[in-house]
C-alpha cells in the first residue's frame, strides 16, 4: 500500500519557485531520509505531505486521500490526523506536562476519554524511555528529552506516516544520539517516516531509501548502500564530499 505519493507537484511562494515536478510514492512502512543543501526545498516538501505548505500545482495523496491545491480546510484537517510531524524546535505546550502534553491531542481532537489517553500515553512514554519524567513540566527536561515527548506526542495521534524535520540539529551533541535511537526504534516498528537529516550514517544505517534534492528537484531516488557508496550524479558526489 501507498502511504504518501507525489505527482508532478510545485510550490512557488510568489513569484518564487521552489518545488519542481516532484513525482515519489512511499509504500507503508519504507523509511526515506530527504537529503540535500540548504534551500534545496526539503522543508517545503515535508510540509506539503501534511499541507503547512500548500502546493501549487499537481496531486498529492496521504493514506489514501487526494489533497488538491484547493482543497478545502475540513479535508486539511483530516488529513494532518494522519500524518505525525517532528520540528526542529520542540513546540511542547510549556504549561502542560510531559504526559499532559502527550494527552491533548487524542482528548481534544479524537475524544478519548481521559483514561484511555493517559494509558495509551504512558506507554508511548516509555516507549521513548521517559517514564521516569511523566509529570514534568517542558521546562524540566533536556532538549532530548523534550523532543522525545515530541515523538511521543506525534504517534499518540496513530499516524499513518511520520515526518522528521532536522529532529536533532538543535540538540546538544551528547543528545542527539538518544533522539536517534528513538527514530531507529520507531523505523524498525514499520511505521512509514520521511526523514530530512544532516546525519548521514543515521540515513545510511536507517533509511530504505535516499532522496537527494538540490533547487526544488529530486535529483537522486536510490538505496542508501548506492547513494552513499557512489552518487549517480556530480552533484550528489559533490554534496556528500562535503558532508561525511
Ligand atoms: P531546506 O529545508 O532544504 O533548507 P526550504 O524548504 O526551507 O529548504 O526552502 C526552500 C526555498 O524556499 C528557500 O529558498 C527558502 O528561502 C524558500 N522558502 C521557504 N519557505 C518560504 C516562505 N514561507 N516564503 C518564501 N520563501 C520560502
Ligand atoms: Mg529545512
Amino acid at each position: 500500500m501507498t502511504v504518501v505519493s507525489f505527482k508532478n507537484v510545485s510550490k512557488s511562494f510568489g513569484a518564487r519557485q521552489v518545488l519542481t515536478d516532484i513525482t515519489f510514492d512511499v509504500p507503508q512502512g519504507q523509511v526515506v531520509s530527504l537529503i540535500g543543501p540548504s534551500g534545496a526545498g526539503k522543508s517545503t516538501l515535508l510540509r506539503c505531505v501534511n499541507q503547512l505548505d500548500r502546493h501549487t500545482s499537481g496531486n498529492i495523496s496521504v493514506a489514501g486521500q487526494q489533497i488538491s491545491p484547493s482543497c478545502r480546510q475540513r479535508d486539511l484537517m483530516r488529513l494532518r490526523r494522519h500524518v505525525g510531524m517532528v520540528f526542529q524546535s520542540f513546540n511542547l505546550w510549556p504549561h502542560l506536562s510531559a504526559i499532559g502534553n502527550v494527552m491533548e491531542g487524542p482528548m481534544t481532537v479524537l475524544r478519548r476519554p481521559r483514561g484511555q489517553a493517559r494509558e495509551q500515553a504512558e506507554a508511548l512514554l516509555e516507549q521513548v524511555g521517559l517514564s521516569a519524567h511523566l509529570d514534568k513540566y517542558p521546562g524540566q527536561l533536556s532538549g532530548g528529552q523534550q523532543q522525545r515527548v515530541a515523538i511521543a506526542r506525534a504517534l499518540a495521534m496513530e499516524p499513518e506516516v511520520m515526518l522528521f524535520d532536522e529532529a536533532t540539529s538543535a540538540l546538544d551533541p551528547e543528545m542527539v544520539q538518544e533522539v536517534l535511537g528513538v527514530m531507529e526504534k520507531l523505523a524498525g516498528s514499520g511505521m512509514t517516516m520521511l526523514i530530512v537529516t544532516h546525519e548521514m550514517a543515521f540515513a545510511r544505517r536507517i533509511g530504505h531509501r535516499v532522496l537527494f534534492m538540490v533547487d526544488g528537484q529530486i535529483v537522486e531516488d536510490e538505496e542508501p548502500a548506492s547513494f552513499f557508496a557512489s552518487p549517480a550524479t556530480e552533484r550528489g558526489r559533490a554534496f556528500l564530499s562535503r558532508a561525511l
